[in-house]
């Protein structure tokens, strides 16, 4: 009898959003005069920006001419877009790369739950506590871990990120192959400095292991202290690969458009006493599984690096970061820690002192009718945080803001 993958079997059920779902639903279903607003959301409310919306509906004509259709398109991406990505994000930052080490995608969640392909099974992974989950279950689907006991996977290397340590990882005391860095992060919100992240990259040489460099946030730095691209730091080419999107950075939830970042400086051991370069690996791997992204979906990310398309796109950015703002104020008024919200979409506070991650869920439901998500949904040290996301709409955001800084504690 055909036997499934059993590595499947070791994943624990995505409990988090179903189970804050079902609750939401409970508790409207009881409350049916009640508004509830929604922080738990990580995705975006602004629509698409005019100028990608109209290089859209003229790639959308020009395929309906014989002249100008296209079919299947390169790979990797057309050549448009990853030099307008070369330029925009890469060479205006004098970061030296080439449009060859540039691969367009569907998205950073496949990119990044399907780079690990590259690596051998053996390979020791470690990755941030609390994460974003597909890194670590991609990990497990491909047995990379041991089973799951005691809230943690056998075989992965945890790195805690708490407030002790400013939610900035620590470099781990075993060996580890591969290494998921998220900068901003997604839940913390918070960022690695050019400091932080010299050390990373300095022990990724030391050691020659592979940084797998997830900045889908990077559209919201601020911070001069903070990189937006893990290339700043010099050898970096050497260890990293770096996962971009334009999820968040310019509304593509639903569009569908990211790049990853492959140097060609980047070579690992082929197990048998020589090395092998990843670009040449990865572009095997995606001639052979992917077939690219739609022309037209191409052409409306090319216009995100158009002037209009940089300025339209940094004006929604600056409204998820004032929700981010008024979010942060009210728990300030409310008298709750709160981290993150200056680099990141994400604010991740503190629960007040006898409440964990579900307790808060709650209180916060019950009486200010606020959905948020539960830290602990992102691992065991997420336990006693929580998220609030800044992608609502300015309004919502600011009547569920007064609403959670009227709570008593
Ligand atoms: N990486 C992180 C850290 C995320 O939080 C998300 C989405 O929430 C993604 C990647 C997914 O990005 P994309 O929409 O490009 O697949």
């Amino acid at each position: 009898m055909t036997t499934i993958n059993n590595n499947y079997l070791k994943l624990q059920g995505s409990y988090l959003f179903s189970t804050v779902a079902k609750r939401v639903a409970a508790f409207k279903e009881s409350n049916p005069g009640k508004k509830v607003i929604s922080l738990g959301i990580g995705d975006v409310s602004k629509p698409l920006v005019p100028a990608v919306i109209a290089a859209m509906h003229k790639a959308v004509d020009e395929m309906g001419e014989t002249a100008t259709f296209r079919g299947y398109g390169p790979e990797q991406g057309y050549s448009f877009l990853r030099e307008a990505i070369l330029k925009g994000d890469y060479l205006a930052r004098g970061i030296n790369l080439s449009a060859d080490e540039i691969f367009v995608s569907d998205g950073a969640k496949s990119d990044v739950a399907n780079f690990q392909e590259l690596f051998s099974p053996e390979s020791k992974v470690a990755l941030q506590n609390p994460v974003y989950p597909v890194y670590l279950d991609t990990n497990v689907m491909a047995g990379r871990t041991g089973a799951f006991e005691n809230g943690r996977y056998g075989g992965i290397v945890y790195l805690p990120c708490v407030e002790e340590n400013n939610f900035a990882p620590e470099l781990p005391q075993e060996h580890a192959d591969i290494v998921y860095l998220c900068s901003p992060n997604n839940p913390t919100g918070s960022a690695l400095t050019r400091a932080e992240l010299k050390k990373w990259v300095d022990w990724a040489l030391a050691h020659n292991s592979v940084i797998l460099f997830d900045s889908a946030y990077e559209a919201f730095i601020s911070d001069e202290n903070v990189p937006h691209s893990i290339y700043e730091i010099p050898g970096a080419e050497k260890v990293a690969v770096e996962f971009r999107s334009f999820s968040k950075t310019a509304g593509f939830t639903g569009t569908r458009c990211a790049y990853t970042v492959v140097p060609k400086a980047l070579e690992i051991s082929d197990g048998k006493g020589g090395k092998t370069s990843l670009n040449a690996l990865w572009l095997r791997r995606q001639t052979t599984k992917f077939n690219g992204v739609p022309y037209i979906v191409q052409r409306g990310a090319e216009a995100v690096y158009s002037p209009e398309g940089v300025e339209q796109t940094r004006e929604v950015i600056a409204g998820y970061k004032e929700n981010a703002r008024v979010i942060l104020d009210a728990l300030k008024n409310a008298g709750i820690t709160a981290y993150g919200g200056q680099n990141a979409p994400y604010v991740w506070l503190k629960t007040p002192a006898g409440l964990d991650s579900w307790s808060f869920f709650d209180k916060l439901l019950t009486e200010a009718c606020v959905v948020g998500t539960p830290g602990v949904g992102f691992g065991s040290c997420g336990e006693g945080y929580f998220r609030l996301t800044a992608f609502n709409t300015p309004e919502l955001t600011r009547e569920a803001a007064a609403r959670v800084a009227a709570l008593k504690f």
